[in-house]
């Protein structure tokens, strides 16, 4: 497509002076790159990137002439005024990551709102994003979802982010790296249990592609016997909401005591059989060590 067809398509020339263009590229395959990101990162001046080396070889191939600047999590305060500096110049500028879309778990989010107090335009020029590509082939509702990106990685804020998750009732999208995703996989069965939908996109668009679910039991299973190579997103089915109300408290105890008996902790029964009945852990942890007292009988 050449340029007067872009302008024909778009409506508005690009790039523009003074803007500041957000632009997708590729996770994996590089044919994901559009023609309209392509055009644009041949023509615009300045492109900042997480890594040079990396981006540099995607610009080669481009045949981008467009002077590259680092942009990432370390230089992000110290860079914006000279990336903003560049607008004011009328310089055309264009953000992207080492692979998707920058702002999503990527530097970008603070370069976009400096930019628009300082009265520039920021327009987006959308590309492959692995949390969404992940979700539309999990198979999980999709009408509403949470993206949480890499959960912290220990402490109090770890646990209050997956206890959260163990209530949530829409499908959330998690981000994890290889050699973390067992110890997270363990997380989520003592709090949502090992029943809970997952499905993990492995390699998204790359050669090696694969889906693995249905559960976060099976899924471990999985990665105990294969090694966790490559890049994950984790997709996590929301809690249940119905009630099973034909569940008694005798009902209730029988189910914790089998999980009990089998070798679960009473922490872990209570969860699986919360996730089971939609009953509240607390209650059922109640239940079982017949706090009485404290507990209504249904
Ligand atoms: N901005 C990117 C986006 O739009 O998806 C995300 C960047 S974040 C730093 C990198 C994480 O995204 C990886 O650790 C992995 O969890 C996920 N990811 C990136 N590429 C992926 C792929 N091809 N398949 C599965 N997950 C991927």
């Amino acid at each position: 497509m050449d340029s007067k067809n872009n302008d024909v398509v778009n409506k508005r020339s690009e790039p523009d002076a003074g803007v500041l263009y957000v632009v997708g590229t590729p996770i994996g395959n590089l044919g994901d790159l559009s023609p309209r990101a392509r055009l644009l990162l041949q023509q615009v001046s300045t492109i900042a990137c997480e890594d040079t080396r990396h981006s540099g070889k995607l610009l080669k191939d481009l045949g981008s002439k467009a002077s590259l600047l680092s942009f990432h999590r370390h230089n992000t305060t110290s860079r914006i005024p000279k990336l903003l500096a560049l607008l004011k110049e009328g310089k055309s500028l264009a953000i992207i990551s080492d692979a998707g879309l920058p702002g999503i778990s990527d530097p970008g989010e603070k370069l976009v709102s400096a930019s628009q107090k300082a009265g520039h335009d920021v327009i987006c020029i959308p590309g492959p994003c692995a949390a969404t590509t992940a979700l539309v082939v999990s198979g999980l509702p999709s009408e509403r979802f949470c993206f949480e990106g890499f959960l912290p990685l220990k402490g109090n804020d770890r646990h209050e982010r997956l206890s959260a998750l163990a209530e949530e009732h829409r499908t959330t999208i998690i981000y994890e790296s290889p050699h973390r995703l067992l110890k997270l996989l363990k997380d989520l069965i003592e709090i949502c249990g090992e029943e809970r939908p997952l499905q993990v996109g492995r390699e998204l668009t790359k050669r090696h592609e694969e889906n693995i679910g249905p559960t976060i039991g099976a899924v471990q299973k999985h990665f105990i016997k294969t090694k966790p190579i490559g890049e994950f997103t984790l997709v996590l089915g929301g809690a249940p909401k119905i009630k099973q109300p034909q569940s008694n408290n005798s009902d209730l105890l029988d189910q914790m005591h089998k999980l009990i008996a089998e070798g679960a902790t009473a922490s872990d029964a209570a969860r699986t059989v919360s996730f089971k009945t939609g009953q509240s852990r607390r209650f059922l942890y109640l239940l079982l060590h017949k706090k009485s007292n404290k507990v209504t009988t249904i």
